[in-house]
């Protein structure tokens, strides 16, 4: 009977350790558990104020969270409840520890007697007892942190509550007082408490609060925040999935500027423009548009006369990495010398401009004015010639001329700067 007893025991030990083995296996998943715990919930309301409850607002706010999370390789979301019902404090850890969490992020909107307190705050593990854990805590408290503050509101800084009452961890250590930070420390994970905003503030209320807009965008703050601390890469946030741009406009604005249009890159967060003196020559960097709208730029201070080659790029950032796309096709623009012209009176109603030819101009504009500071209008463009005939003048009356050359650019003219006027 012992023997038999003996014999049972060892094969149960094996069963069980065979058990634990399968566990560690799945256990050794590179995916980031992310436990998301929506505070409050049941009978239990937790604050409230302007017609607005805690409970129903921490919900939605890791909802909106998840849905982003959601969208980064390499993550699993859990929640502690994903209903308006009543979890225990203990249970919400315990919840994270079943499903082997790395990190426990707890939602939450704060609350003051005085309706002029305001803004974010985030709650980390001391650095007592594990050290290590209080340390991610404080990494991802930050993180989250920025990227509320980042929304405009008031950054009241990420925190450390310890018990004053006297509860210790294992190594006598005091421990953390937030029961959610502090269960989470114990069972190797870092726990957080996000306080979003204030519900007792009317203006917290209003701006952040108050609509589902306002709290998904507190819940994707969150998660870019999670994303930041764990390095999460969104699916499609490689180069590959940027394509290149197009230049769809090339012109000489004047005889020193160069005006660029490119096409719009869907991702994009903005362009890098370079230029080259030729065409096989070293390309520089000369300009990075850092908005994602904005698909031209200007070139000044040029070398007048000369031609130059440009290519763009687009590129975006992906926690706080740039990754750019191929350039485009480079193209040239070849600047118009500025013209000079000579003006002389042929009788009291004819004046001949007439200019030396500008290389590579296929076009010239002839502009008139009766002040020299005056406003010019156009009165002729010509073709083929160097010189203007203006007619169209009275008598006893001075006028002023300019003169400026004209070729073809990259979907547009280019334009020299107009002559001195004369
Ligand atoms: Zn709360």
């Amino acid at each position: 009977m012992d023997k038999l007893k003996m014999i049972l025991a060892v094969f149960l030990m094996t069963a069980i350790f065979n058990g634990f083995g399968a566990e560690d296996i799945q256990a050794k998943s590179s995916d980031l558990v992310v436990v998301l715990d929506a505070g409050h919930g049941g009978y239990d309301f937790g604050a409230s104020g302007s017609g607005l409850y805690e409970k129903i607002l921490n919900l939605k706010i890791a909802q909106y969270c998840k849905s982003e999370l959601e969208k980064y390789k390499g993550v699993k979301v859990y929640m502690t409840r994903s209903k308006d019902t009543y979890v225990g404090l203990d249970e919400r850890v315990s919840i994270a520890s079943g499903v082997k969490a790395d990190v426990f992020v707890s939602i939450h909107i704060n609350s003051a007697v005085t309706a002029s307190a305001t803004g974010a705050e985030v709650y980390y593990p001391n650095l007592n007892y594990r050290p290590s854990v209080g340390a991610k805590g404080r990494k991802l408290a930050g993180e989250i942190q920025k990227k509320l503050v980042a929304l405009g509101l008031y950054n009241r800084g990420i925190k450390i509550r310890t018990s004053s009452g006297g509860t210790v961890y294992a190594d006598n250590s005091a421990a953390d007082y937030y029961a959610v930070i502090r269960g989470s420390k114990k069972a190797g994970f870092p726990g957080v408490i996000v306080e979003h905003a204030f519900i007792s503030n009317p203006a917290d209320v209003r701006s952040y609060l108050s609509s589902n807009v306002s709290l998904k965008a507190l819940g994707v703050a969150d998660a870019k925040g999670i994303a930041a601390c764990y390095g999460l890469k969104k699916t499609g946030d490689t180069a590959e999935t940027l394509t290149k741009t197009k230049l769809t406009k090339l012109t000489g604005q004047s005889s020193t500027s160069v005006s660029l249009g490119w096409s719009k890159v869907k991702g994009a967060d903005g362009y890098e423009i370079y230029r080259s003196a030729s065409k096989n020559g070293t390309f520089t960097k000369i300009a990075t548009v850092k908005k994602a709208a904005t698909v031209s730029y200007k070139d000044k201070s040029l070398a007048g006369g000369r031609t130059f080659y440009y290519k763009v790029r687009p590129y975006k950032m992906v926690s706080d990495k740039k990754i750019v796309a191929g350039f485009c096709a480079a193209q040239k623009v070849k600047l118009l010398k500025k013209p000079s012209i000579a003006v002389k009176n042929q009788s009291s109603t004819r004046t001949k401009v007439s200019w030396k030819a500008v290389p590579g101009a296929l076009q010239y504009e002839v502009y008139r004015s009766t002040s020299e500071d005056g406003k010019y209008q156009k009165i002729a463009s010509v073709q083929d010639v160097t010189s203007f005939k203006d007619t169209n003048r009275r008598a006893n009356k001075s006028y002023y001329y300019k003169v400026r050359a004209v070729s073809k650019g990259v979907k547009g003219n280019n334009y020299s700067s107009y002559s001195v006027a004369q």
